[in-house]
């Protein structure tokens, strides 16, 4: 088991396979052109599978795939084939454009849930957003997957003035279909134009959306990020990922490592420890994970507490798509 000093047990992992997308979305990747990490500093695929095997041995038991875009990986099937053999709930985070490509490989991979983000319903604003003219594709593989069987959350990014009208349109959606939205905050990365009056508080958004429907609350688990509701009479639900007005860091189970072999113990924390150097030493990395989990800040990486007073710029970080989602 791994622990951190506010015993805090971590079991749960979340690799980027890579710093590579092929959207664009302005809160994610830095304004100016973004460079790449070079492929032979990335994790090979059986340098994932043998950093991810390690872990488990240390007690975790879900592993997420994020990125970046993790399929745009030319090797994502060959990945998510083998980490798919590890004793683990294996999850990906993804734009979705590509699932249709990858329908058969999930399935095979026995993928059951998968979070898509997708911050409007609008095809021009996606664009904005995204820039990329995308939007039908990205709808249509959200469908494919429910129509699947698979768990579809929807992570969606409010950032005032840009998609905060859209919240009652995004309830909508689940009256019908079994989609799982989760509104998550707007947070500061490197050169992400954050700003504190970009941020929609989320409790505003669930009294707006208990002004118009019968909300119930539903169970959280142990370490779930998000605050989970139910509507009446709907086949989807409503979920709040509060990281900045609420935090959930006391009860945080969550390692990263970075697609360039780096582990974080926090989204926020600067720390980074690197694994795959180590690994490709023929270290024993185990010391080093043990190492980073005892450098886990109490919340919020350190580097903050209340976020109405961040200065975005004095903070230490990667940008989100070099960090991993
Ligand atoms: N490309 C995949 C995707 O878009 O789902 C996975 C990587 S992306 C970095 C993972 C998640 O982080 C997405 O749901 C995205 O919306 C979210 N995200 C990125 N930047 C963010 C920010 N500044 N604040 C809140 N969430 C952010
Ligand atoms: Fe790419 Fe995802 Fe970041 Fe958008 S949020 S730029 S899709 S990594």
């Amino acid at each position: 088991m791994l622990h951190d000093t506010y015993n805090r047990i971590h079991d749960y992992l979340r690799i980027s396979l890579t710093d590579n997308c092929n959207f664009r979305c302005t809160y994610c990747m830095p304004d100016e052109s973004i460079s790449l990490i070079p492929q032979k500093k990335l994790m090979q695929a059986d340098e994932i599978f043998s950093i991810a095997e390690i872990f488990t041995t240390l007690g975790v038991k879900k592993i997420r795939l994020t990125g970046g875009e993790p399929l745009v990986r030319k090797d994502f099937a060959a990945i998510i084939q083998r980490l798919s053999t590890l004793p683990v709930q294996l999850t990906i985070t993804t734009n979705g454009v590509l699932l249709d490509r990858y329908k058969e490989v999930l399935q095979k991979a026995g993928i059951q849930s998968v979070n898509i983000s997708l911050d409007t319903l609008d095809p021009v604003k996606f664009l904005q957003i995204t820039q990329r003219d995308q939007f039908q594709k990205v709808w249509d593989n959200i469908l494919m997957c429910m129509d699947h069987g698979i768990y579809v959350k929807l992570n969606i990014v409010l950032i005032k003035g840009f998609n905060d009208d859209e919240v009652l349109d995004f309830i909508r959606l689940t009256k019908s279909l079994p989609v799982h939205l989760r509104f998550i905050e707007f947070m500061p990365f490197d050169k992400n134009e954050w700003n504190k009056d970009k941020v929609v508080h989320n409790q505003l958004v669930l009294e707006s959306v208990a002004q118009q429907y019968e909300l119930f609350k539903l169970r959280d688990d142990k370490n779930d990020t998000a605050k989970k509701f139910g509507i009446f009479g709907h086949a989807g639900t409503v979920s709040f990922i509060s990281t900045l007005s609420d935090s959930f860091c006391g009860t945080c189970n969550r390692m990263r490592i970075t697609a360039d072999g780096k582990m974080k113990n926090c989204l926020f924390g600067a720390e980074e420890f690197d694994l795959l150097g180590a690994f490709r030493k023929g270290e024993n990395i185990i010391p080093i994970i043990e190492r980073c989990l005892l450098k886990k800040h109490k919340m919020l990486g350190g580097q903050f507490d209340d976020y109405t007073h961040v200065d975005p710029d004095k903070l230490q970080n990667r940008s989100m798509i070099k960090i991993g989602g």
